[in-house]
């Protein structure tokens, strides 16, 4: 076992070794995948490969377009400046990339558990009177729920709109077939499916195009400017081929997950698992622990081998309580003591065992210092 046990898979997942032998397959072609020379259309031949692979994971039909990006902060931007929409409406709990692209979107509320509130979304479109983009995420990159996307859709053809979903924590972890969601835009992701970071991509359905962001050279179609990152493409798409056939193996994660709640749960009855009622990704729990925050938890979690991360994001010595947390309706304080843990494709029984031992003794020293200072 590792002397680091490692997650956070929400926030970046391990390249999978048969992404990096395809990506060092391709580092030394000297071909812009632009050129029309030999070398060029090799290179072209194995960004195209990429977009096939993509294409299928996400069930794409044949007029789709897919193009790819820096990752998803710059596909949630290009859609949501480049949509050609007058109105948004975004869920209150997307990712930063969704809600600082449009600070002038209007929110939709979620429930206790996280799940965007349907009525409301119904009221907020039946006063529409221009074209409006409506933008809710498949699976939250904090707690794990998954949103309902196509009642979400259905809502919006009543009134026209056109919908966005960004399914960067859902991708490679649960079935995503953009056909049966319906959505016109699917933001995805690399690096959190065991590809390597900072590429991405953005998929259009229902024949809706995208102003670019970046202006430049012609290449995705006109729609993402700048020479393709071949090596990144190739990874990703080579995690994407993975993917199709390792859907139904990452559900095992369910159990080793369901496993964790359960022992710390056992340990301590106070501890709120967030968004335990609603469909969740199988990898994901986000829990409080009152009284002790997240900060204290990370540290002493960290020192002691295990890294994980915290529901709310910490900012030059401030602690924001997250946006998601916070829209769930949590109290400040007990959102501020919430820790992530989330797992991935390289994730043993045996590391979750090694865990549940160091998360125990840590527990019991914090417990001891906190009635030691009472
Ligand atoms: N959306 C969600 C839901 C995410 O979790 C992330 C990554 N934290 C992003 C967008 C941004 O992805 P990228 O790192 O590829 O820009």
């Amino acid at each position: 076992m590792a002397d680091t046990l490692y997650f956070d898979h929400n926030a970046t997942t391990p390249l999978k070794p048969e992404a990096k032998d395809a990506m060092l397959s391709v580092l030394d072609m000297a071909g812009n995948a632009s050129a029309v020379h030999k070398s060029g259309r090799q290179a072209r031949r194995r960004l195209e490969e990429a977009r096939i692979n993509l294409g299928c994971l996400v069930n794409a039909d044949s007029r789709a377009v897919i193009v790819f990006t820096s990752g998803a902060t710059e596909a949630n931007n290009t859609v949501l400046k480049g949509c050609g929409a007058e109105r948004f409406i975004v869920s209150a709990v997307e990712h930063p990339s969704v809600l600082n692209a449009r600070k002038d979107a209007d929110l939709i509320p979620v429930d206790k558990n996280g799940i965007v509130d349907l009525e409301k979304l119904e009221e907020m479109l039946s006063s529409i009177d221009c074209m409006t983009l409506v933008s809710v995420m498949l699976a939250n990159n904090e707690t794990g729920v998954i949103q309902p996307v196509k009642q979400v859709v259905e809502l919006a053809r009543k009134y026209g709109a056109l919908v966005h979903t960004d399914a960067v924590q859902a991708i490679g972890r649960i079935p995503v077939d953009i056909q049966d969601l319906g959505v016109d835009y699917m933001t995805i992701s690399s690096h959190k499916m065991g590809g390597p970071q900072g590429v991405g991509a953005l998929v259009l359905a229902n024949c809706v195009k995208v102003a670019p962001l970046l202006h430049g050279g012609a290449q995705e179609k006109s729609m993402r400017a700048g020479t393709e990152n071949l090596a990144g493409i190739v990874g990703f798409g080579k995690t994407a081929e993975l993917a199709s056939v390792d859907i139904e193996d990452y559900q095992k994660l369910g159990a080793l997950r369901d496993h964790i709640e359960q022992t710390i749960t056992d340990v301590c009855p106070k501890i709120k698992i967030l968004g335990k009622d609603s469909p969740r990704l199988c990898n994901t729990t986000l829990f409080t622990l009152e009284g002790v925050p997240s900060e204290n938890q990370l540290l002493a979690l960290d020192t002691a081998g295990i890294e994980v991360s915290n529901g709310s994001a910490c900012a030059s010595g401030t602690v924001k309580t997250s946006h998601v947390l916070e829209a769930m309706g949590l109290d400040p304080k007990e959102a501020q003591s919430a820790i992530r843990i989330s797992l991935g494709w390289n994730t043993t029984k045996e590391d979750v065992e090694a865990f549940l031992k160091i998360w125990r003794e840590v527990y019991t020293r914090i417990m001891a210092r906190l009635t030691h200072a009472a």
